[in-house]
């Protein structure tokens, strides 16, 4: 931190003196150009004065003139957009390494805590006398993180795969059924959320990878439970938007930061500081969603509603 202070003072001491000298130059520049034009105009009203020779001497102190703005004008232009673009260049490169650390924290972290919550319910169960429900619950606990693991894993595979070369299979799908095998798998896992599904269209189908679908909606309901309070409900709705089937996801969660919205498509793009964050996550989620909702040729964005939460779209062509 302290060192890229240091640096970007010495950066813009660097472009100060830099276009400071510039200026100084041409000044100086233009002064010597007009010493030198007073000179031979001396010596030519001493020698043999006529209008013409003044007249051709004016010309080119002019024309002297204006190549020294130019050229001035060119070459300051010229480096501030040097200066601009490798500025642009410098904030992607702390942008890919604050996203790296923060991935690398939060893998750190996903990996560990399951892996480390699992001993203990094994180690809990290997004691005698424990009691049935007790059992229960550890089971029921270990397998929960166990998925956890596994969404994980499929989530940087699929990151992998879609960076590289997922080849998907397009056909016909009912969409409804895609999103209402999503909701009864979720909905086992957590019998105590309401997740309610409103469809005006059953009978829609589209044109699509049903595999990487199922990712898309179940990434949107992960998130959906995720960042709500434990028994706030979640709605997905099935309609139609002009040419496109309409999906959305809407909650009645924490909401997301206006200056976030834009940022959390992308790769490894969490809202907060890894560091203090409570809630589990990679920042893949809704990176996935988008190149799998891009390579349909549909569209995702999400907005904050007036209820409170927030409430994600994905437009895909019928
Ligand atoms: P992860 O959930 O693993 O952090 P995602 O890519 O799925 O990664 O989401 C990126 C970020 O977007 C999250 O860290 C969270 O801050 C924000 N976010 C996503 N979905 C929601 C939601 N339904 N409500 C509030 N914030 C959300």
């Amino acid at each position: 931190m302290k060192q890229n202070l240091s640096i970007k003072i010495l950066s813009f001491f660097v472009i100060g003196y830099m276009l400071v000298a510039l200026g100084w130059w041409s000044v100086l520049l233009h002064r010597k150009n007009t010493e030198l034009y007073q000179v031979k105009k001396e010596i030519l009203q001493r020698d043999d004065f006529n209008e013409e020779s003044v007249h051709v001497l004016e010309e080119e102190f002019a024309r002297q003139n204006t190549m020294i703005l130019g050229e001035s004008l060119v070459f300051g232009l010229m480096l501030i957009l040097g200066i601009y673009f490798l500025w642009k260049a410098y904030q992607k490169v702390i942008l890919a390494s604050t996203k790296q650390k923060n991935f690398l924290l939060s893998i750190t972290h996903e990996l560990k805590t399951p892996l480390a919550s699992n001993k203990l319910a094994l180690e809990t169960l290997q004691r005698n006398g424990l009691p049935e429900q007790k059992r229960k619950e550890l089971i029921e606990t270990g397998i929960q993180e166990n998925d956890r693991l596994t969404r994980l894993v499929e989530n940087l595979l699929m990151s992998a795969k879609l960076e590289h070369n997922y080849e998907y299979h397009f056909e016909k799908n009912n969409l409804e059924n895609i999103i209402s095998e999503e909701i009864v798998f979720i909905q086992r896992k957590f019998p105590n959320k309401s997740i309610n599904l409103d469809s005006k269209f059953p009978d829609l189908s589209i044109i699509c990878d049903k595999q990487s679908i199922h990712i898309v909606i179940r990434n949107l309901l992960d998130n959906a439970l995720k960042y709500s309070q434990p028994l706030s409900p979640v709605l997905v709705s099935i309609g139609k938007e002009r040419k496109s089937a309409l999906i959305s996801v809407k909650d009645w969660g924490i909401g997301i930061d206006e200056k976030h919205i834009d940022l959390i498509f992308e790769q490894f793009q969490r809202v907060g500081n890894e560091e203090t964050r409570t809630s589990k996550g990679t920042g893949l989620g809704l990176f996935i969603c988008k190149e799998i909702i891009k390579a349909h040729q549909g569209t995702i964005q999400t907005e904050n509603h007036s209820e409170g939460g927030s409430i994600f779209k994905v437009t895909l062509p019928i």
